[in-house]
């Protein structure tokens, strides 16, 4: 049986949320679970378990003056959890204007003014609206998955880490409890061959690979079509920039993401400097958006499919998947971005996805309350990670190489972190070991200064050390630097103007972001010399499609 969908409110009056509570409970209760907290910190965690169990929330109701946390603000951390979820403001007549500020803020559905009696006229109308929204809101088709595994195995946290990344709902049952083991016993697997997923209609998927997991949800992993006129690698925010203004501009696109939409930006807790969003945006829930806004335009989207070749072939541009199946396009926008530097020191590989994590693991923050959490980097996004982080630990160490953040964080982050008392930063500190038998136990840290070597308890270690493209699949195809950023334009090596590469056989110079093989171009982190920023990838990503036009005009 799925779960029934959530609605949440929260108020910290505990009588009018009981009374909000007792009201929604009459006229929904049958088909949806009525959740109700008294604070919005309370409500963020009980949002939180509705999530790590895959089950969908689709009205919240919050009172605006609150104590600790405002509706407003509390909405704005409610959407990163829930974007889909509908959300109404309930207000005194005096609030009209913190709801009228909401609206742009949070983007909110609806403010409802106290008292609400009676609810057949004033509450119900409202709420049935909203569920008929939230209903129609075009969404993925997200068949709920269970996955049976273990706790600590590293499979199992990357299957959960995949489908809670590409917005799936799910069921984690652990194996050594009642109910997974009598769910593996009910599929006839066997639990020696975990991971586990089970399908919606009871299949049961012994160890999957991710394309199988994601197929069993719903979303697409193979091409419809044979030829396409633009092909997109990549999903983050500059692949999903093509994708949008590819579609929505009549070229037949294809978008192909080799793990989760969204790509690094997706994992950001909160992107404070994206225009338009003056309280900041989670990366998830721009990037959601962004997918959906793809597909609305008609923009096909591959999920779990990496390509690892691409071909000229006359003026065609041939892309092989990893299978050996190919796609063939009149022009090719590379959006691979850039993936995380991983941490050379004995003991981590062994516990990585058991305790350490490269990124901010979302599905694991929750794991983590009132715990110690190890944050290492120096940078915006090992800061954003240490702030998203002291919501649910106990206290959270950075570990900088550095002698200071100030050479490699934004100020703005550099203050929040000096502000927050949970976090504590230790500079000129590094990891040279880690320990533990099933999950992380232990980490050795070294003072750089004096070379003294300590022993500490740790469970969470979340790293954040830089990235570095993964581009060798293009070697000899496109031009790239030393490093492996896709040279295009103008810093492509030159022929004799200067600006011509080896090789290039157009009469005219390469557009601005067409990389040494003509009708291929490259945007975003793996673009040589770009901005590293989601702004500028989107940008690029739109720009880079205008340019594909040209090229189609003039082949
Ligand atoms: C934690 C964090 C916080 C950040 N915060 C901010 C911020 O506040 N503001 C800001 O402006 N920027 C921020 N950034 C930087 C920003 O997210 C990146 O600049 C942006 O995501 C780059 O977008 P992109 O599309 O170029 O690449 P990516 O986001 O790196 O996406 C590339 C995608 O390509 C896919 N891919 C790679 N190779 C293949 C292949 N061969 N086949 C198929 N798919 C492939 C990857 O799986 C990935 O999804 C942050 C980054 C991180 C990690």
């Amino acid at each position: 049986m799925p779960a029934r969908p959530v609605i949440l409110t929260v108020d910290d009056d505990p009588g009018v949320s009981r009374a909000v509570a007792r009201d929604l409970r009459r006229e929904y209760g049958e088909h949806h679970r009525i959740v109700r907290a008294e604070s919005g910190p309370a409500a963020l965690e009980a949002l939180k378990e509705i999530a790590l169990r895959g089950e969908q929330v689709a009205v919240i109701l919050a009172d605006q003056r609150m104590p600790r946390m405002s509706g407003v603000e509390f909405l704005e951390q409610a959407m990163d959890l829930f974007p889909r979820a509908r959300r109404v403001l309930l207000t005194a007549y005096a609030d009209t204007e913190a709801a009228i500020t909401a609206i742009n803020v949070v983007d909110l559905d609806h403010y409802l003014l106290k008292p609400w009696d009676p609810p057949e006229e004033k509450l119900y109308p409202v709420v049935d609206s909203l569920l008929a929204a939230w209903r129609d809101t075009p969404d993925r088709p997200s068949a709920p998955v269970r996955i049976v595994g273990h706790r600590w195995s590293s499979r199992s946290y990357e299957l959960r880490d995949l489908v809670a990344r590409n917005q799936l709902s799910y069921d984690f049952l652990r194996a050594d409890e009642p109910e997974g083991a009598r769910l593996l016993e009910a599929a006839g697997a066997d639990p020696d061959q975990l991971p586990v997923v089970i399908t919606e209609d009871g299949t049961a998927l012994i160890q999957p690979t991710d394309a199988q997991v994601v197929e069993a949800a719903g979303l697409a992993t193979t091409a419809s079509e044979a030829v396409y006129d633009l092909v997109v690698v990549g999903g983050g925010p500059g692949g999903l920039g093509a994708s949008v203004y590819g579609g929505s501009e009549g070229l037949r696109t294809v978008l192909v993401e080799s793990r989760a939409t969204g790509g690094q930006a997706g994992t950001s807790s909160r992107i404070e400097n994206y225009l338009g969003f003056p309280n900041g945006v989670s990366g998830d829930q721009l990037t959601t958006r962004a997918r959906l806004q793809a597909e609305k335009f008609g923009t096909e989207v591959l999920t779990t499919r990496t390509v690892t070749s691409l071909e000229p072939r006359g003026r065609a541009r041939v892309i092989t998947f990893d299978d050996g199946s190919e796609i063939t396009a009149h022009s090719v926008v590379l959006a691979t971005g850039v993936s995380y530097r991983m941490l050379d020191c004995p003991g981590l590989e062994e516990h990585t996805g058991q305790g350490v994590f490269y990124g901010a693991a979302a599905t694991e923050a929750a794991s983590c309350a009132a715990q110690d959490v190890y944050v290492v980097g120096g940078a915006n996004s090992a800061g954003q990670a240490a702030m998203n982080f002291s919501r649910h630990a106990r206290r959270v160490i950075m570990l900088v190489r550095g002698p200071s953040l100030a050479a490699s964080m934004s100020h703005y982050l550099i203050a929040q972190i000096e502000a927050n008392p949970k976090i504590e930063v230790r500079t000129c500190t590094e990891v040279v070991g880690a320990a533990g038998t099933e999950h992380l136990e232990k980490l050795t840290l070294r003072d750089r200064n004096s070379g003294a070597e300590e022993t500490v308890e740790a469970s969470w270690l979340f790293v954040f050390i830089g990235a570095a493209p993964r581009t060798d699949w293009l070697d000899g195809v496109v031009a790239r630097d030393g490093r492996g950023f896709v040279l295009t334009g103008p810093d492509l090596p030159g022929g004799p103007n200067g600006r011509r590469p080896a090789g290039w056989e157009m009469d005219r110079d390469p557009f601005h972001l067409e990389t040494s093989l003509p009708g291929v171009f490259a945007v975003g982190d793996v673009r040589a010399e770009s901005v590293k920023r989601v702004a500028s990838a989107v940008g690029e990503g739109a720009m880079a499609v205008s340019l594909v036009h040209r090229w189609l005009e003039n082949r």
